[in-house]
């Protein structure tokens, strides 16, 4: 991109700055400060009941928040209705016109905005030809599965031409090689249309490989927004560390801030890349590691007693296609897990019942705030 683009400032597409949200008295988004830039695609992960569903109606306009402001492209369009909101949204439930055949659905839209008829059907057919659906044109929505609804209702938010395009976990109900293809769609037209998406899913591996950033809720609250690659290495808590695929975890106390940090667990010292602020010499850490970043060694016998280096014994090996996953616990009980690759290369793979040592470097060990993770 040209450094005059780039430097130009452009509102966010989507702004919400403090926005409190209670049902029955019982506050359900507390203080949500969020941007989203203009041709973003934004991902929404949490766990079920954590508000996703909240936030996208409050962007879309079915609901008021109790506290703070909704701006779209630099509008405060707080008190603004749903129509009148440039917007679109897919929600789970889809809502499409029963009455009409899929291709007036979907050529709906266009028509609204006053485009021939000769026009709007070519724009509905090319839609439906994208959601996979060319031969349903002439059917009412009704005789279609739920799957195929959902896909309807997805082409005929797109034929809107959005600049902003809300979707509620549109790919739930497609069975996984339909929902492959989908993605890869989705996330094609959204660059074509240079359009602003905000997508909810409960699909990790959706939300990694589709989004440029993504938000972590839970219970109401931003827990972390960052790239794919931010909020998997750099978890802001343990808690976005476990929810956002696993990690080894174990309490250590913190005995001095260095580089790298010092921290002493039951089964030995642990020297750790990252310690969160709030912590101080003393305190009692929650620590997580990936297991891509776990290693088992054999152990050596004579080797020196060294940081992030704890002997356990091997519990459980299980090969998944290209990777090994192994288990081991200490002799106090605390489990580690590593997942290597099988590269073809002999690498050290112990048998069930055998001493290794747990290694992993002080880059991949992060010390957090002792915190429930669920
Ligand atoms: P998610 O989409 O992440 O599963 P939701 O936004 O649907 O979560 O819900 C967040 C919380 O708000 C839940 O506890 C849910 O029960 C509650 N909730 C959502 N909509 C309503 C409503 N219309 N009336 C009362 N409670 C609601
Ligand atoms: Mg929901």
């Amino acid at each position: 991109m040209p450094t005059s683009l780039k430097q130009q400032k452009t509102e966010p597409a989507i702004s919400l700055r403090g926005i409190s949200k209670s049902y029955d008295g019982r506050a359900v988004l507390h203080d949500l400060w969020l941007d989203v830039e203009p041709g973003e695609f934004l991902a929404i992960v949490g766990p079920s009941g954590s508000g996703k569903t909240t936030v996208m109606r409050l962007i879309g306009g079915f609901e008021a928040p109790e506290r703070g402001r909704v701006f779209i492209a630099g509008e405060d369009v707080t008190a603004l209705p749903a129509e009148r909101r440039k917007v679109n949204t897919v929600f789970q439930s889809y809502a499409l016109f029963p009455h009409l055949s899929v291709l007036e659905n979907v050529a709906y839209g266009p028509r609204m905005q006053g485009a021939s008829r000769r026009q709007r059907q070519d724009k509905a057919r090319q839609f439906l030809d994208l959601v996979r659906l060319p031969d349903a044109a002439l059917r009412r929505p009704q005789e279609l599965s739920g799957g195929m609804q959902q896909r309807v209702a997805l082409a005929r938010a797109l034929a809107n031409d959005p600049t902003v395009l809300l979707l509620d976990e549109p790919l739930g109900a497609l069975d996984r090689k339909l929902r492959d293809e989908m993605q890869r769609e989705l996330r094609r037209v959204q660059a074509e249309l240079g359009a602003t998406f905000i997508y909810v899913t409960h699909d990790q591996d959706e939300a990694f490989g589709m989004a440029d950033r993504l938000a972590v809720m839970r219970a109401g609250r931003l827990e972390q927004v960052g790239t794919p690659g931010e909020v998997y290495d750099a978890p802001a808590n343990a808690w976005v560390a476990l929810f956002l695929g696993s990690a080894n975890t174990f309490r250590a106390r913190l005995e001095r801030r260095a580089t790298p940090n010092l921290l002493a667990a039951d089964f030995g010292p642990i020297t750790a890349g990252y310690v969160a602020d709030e912590l101080g010499a003393g305190d009692l850490a929650l620590v997580a590691v990936r297991p891509e970043a776990t290693t088992f060694e054999p152990v050596d016998p004579q080797a020196a007693p060294a940081p992030n280096r704890i002997a356990a014994r091997l519990v459980d090996v299980v090969t998944i296609g290209p990777s090994i996953r192994q288990r081991a616990v200490t002799s106090g009980g605390q489990a580690f897990e590593s997942v290597t690759h099988r590269d073809g290369e002999a690498s050290f793979v112990p048998a069930l019942g055998d001493a290794v040592h747990v290694r992993f470097s002080p880059q991949a060990v992060r010390a957090y705030r002792d915190e429930p993770t669920h």
